[in-house]
């Protein structure tokens, strides 16, 4: 028998979410039945439910910043036990069989990985995510949360943290190695407090310096305001790597004049028009754009290894399910600091 558990629901593009119940699987041998505790807010979840990024099977739960307690394990599982303090992110499944899944690249799975949200799961149902309290996922796809981070501060990590982790570990940065992120948002302070505690040198464009004190106090070293055309003078050729984390369109020709001789400019950003870029700000300095997907399953892991190391986690502030649509217009107003996590309890 599914379990139904109380979940928000997204039913049309234009309208707020609402309370629902949604029905969880019997926990098969390898599943993990998770009680939620805390569910981060991220854009993407906002992109999907209005209809951004394409269609949508209504009603949807999203949610893809999941920590919370394994409350059931089926009889084949191995890493897990009851009672663990664990994570799940923005994939619940991959083929398992591909080229990039045997390299453990899961995000990349060369068929398409399994979404925790508006995703076909292996039975065909859709899949729905964190905004709910409880979810069964198969124990590859399910991440340990180190005791020195507590839960509500984790749950960004499963998205907001290892998005932008791993364009910083590809791209090396370091210590010698100058990082420019764009977007003091969700993904964007993660990226900054990441980049710190690997030792680049970090500076913040924002659109405006309203966020400068606070980004300094996460890890920049330098924050500039966009707005201020002076920046674009000053900055040119600055960075070996910039981040951009910005869900809307962007100049990317005047951002990229940014970059020194062989910079990369990497989007995580995932705004859903086409940004034109002008081929002479990449040819003049070898410079190369590029784009990055959430993590595999082990550099999640690896990243919330880091993050207990070094003593951090996201920037928060809880809320109570029932805020869910408030929180959703201030961070489209650029006016969430940093992160939105909702309080599963508050659901009961
Ligand atoms: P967020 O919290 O809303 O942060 C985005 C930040 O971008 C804002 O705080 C703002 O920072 C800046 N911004 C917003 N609108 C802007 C505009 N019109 N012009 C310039 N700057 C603007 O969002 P998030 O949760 O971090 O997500 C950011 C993007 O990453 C979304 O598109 C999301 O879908 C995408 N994403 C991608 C992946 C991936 O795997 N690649 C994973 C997760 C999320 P300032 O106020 O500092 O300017
Ligand atoms: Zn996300």
């Amino acid at each position: 028998m599914p379990t139904t558990v109380n979940a928000y629901a997204a039913t049309a593009p234009d309208q707020p979410l609402v309370r629902t119940t949604i029905e969880r699987r019997d926990v098969g041998p390898r599943d993990i039945r998770i009680d939620i505790k805390f569910a981060g807010i991220c854009h993407s979840d906002i992109h999907t439910a209005r209809g951004e990024w394409g269609q949508v099977p209504y009603p949807l739960v999203v949610g893809h910043e999941i920590a919370g307690i394994v409350a059931e394990v089926g009889s084949e599982v191995t890493r897990f036990a009851v009672g663990d303090r664990v994570g799940v992110g923005c994939m619940v499944n991959s083929c398992g069989e591909c080229e990039q899944c045997r390299q453990g690249q899961e995000q990349y799975c060369l068929h398409g990985n399994t979404q925790t949200y508006a995703g076909k799961d292996r039975d065909g149902s859709i899949t729905q995510g964190g905004y709910s309290q409880q979810v069964v996922v198969t124990e590859d796809f399910v991440l340990r949360i180190p005791d020195g981070i507590d839960l509500d501060v984790a749950a960004p990590l499963l998205c907001a943290g290892v998005t932008t982790y791993s364009p910083l570990r590809h791209w090396n940065a370091g210590p010698g190695t100058r990082v420019a992120v764009i977007g003091m948002g969700g993904l964007g302070h993660m990226a900054v407090k990441h980049a710190h505690a690997l030792g680049a040198e970090v500076t913040v464009l924002s659109q405006s310096l309203k966020k400068q004190e606070d980004g300094l106090r996460l890890g920049a070293d330098h924050y500039y305001a966009t707005s201020d055309p002076d920046t674009f003078e000053q900055l040119r050729g600055s960075f070996d790597l910039i981040v951009n984390t910005v869900s809307a369109e962007l100049d990317l020709t005047a951002y990229l004049s940014l970059l020194a001789v062989d910079g990369t400019l990497v989007n995580v950003g995932a705004p859903p028009q086409p940004l034109p870029v002008r081929v002479f700000s990449l040819i003049g300095a070898r410079r190369s754009f590029a784009g990055s997907a959430i993590g595999s399953i082990a550099e999640t892991q690896e990243m919330l290894d880091f993050c207990a190391e070094h003593g951090y986690g996201a920037e928060i502030e809880v809320i109570s399910a029932d805020q869910v649509n408030e929180a959703w217009e201030r961070v489209l107003a650029s006016d969430v600091r940093y992160r939105f996590v909702i309080d599963v309890a508050t659901l009961d």
